[in-house]
């Protein structure tokens, strides 16, 4: 399933502002998954973290691979765990901030230039 972040970069002035991202675990919809949102100190929107609900225990057996101790330990007292978006290891930005695309001085895209 993929759910909508914040572009970790922002310097292009074509940035996006958001982008997708795939989460790893199988079988969630969108009601089940929170992505909680926070202003940093440069007053920007950024994802601090994804509450994850899971539908049925079923859900925990099928995705037991990609669950910490810590998480079946929430989802047992809690019904829910959270994944905290500074502990993803590649943050993510936008393609308009990627290193795939050039601009000049103007914001035109000389990338195939
Ligand atoms: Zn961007």
């Amino acid at each position: 399933m993929q759910i909508e972040v914040h572009c970790d970069d922002g310097s292009s002035r074509n940035c996006y502002g958001t982008v997708d991202i795939d989460l790893k675990y199988s079988g969630l919809y969108h009601e089940n998954v929170t992505v909680n949102w926070i202003h940093d100190n440069r007053g920007r929107e950024i994802v601090d973290s994804i509450i994850i609900t899971p539908p049925n225990s079923a859900w925990v057996e099928q995705n037991r691979d990609f669950l910490s101790p810590s998480d079946i330990e929430s989802i047992e007292k809690d019904g829910i765990f959270e994944v905290y978006y500074s502990d993803r290891p590649h943050h993510e930005v936008c393609s308009a901030c990627g290193s795939d695309q050039d601009y000049d001085d103007e914001g035109n895209n000389i990338t195939a230039l």
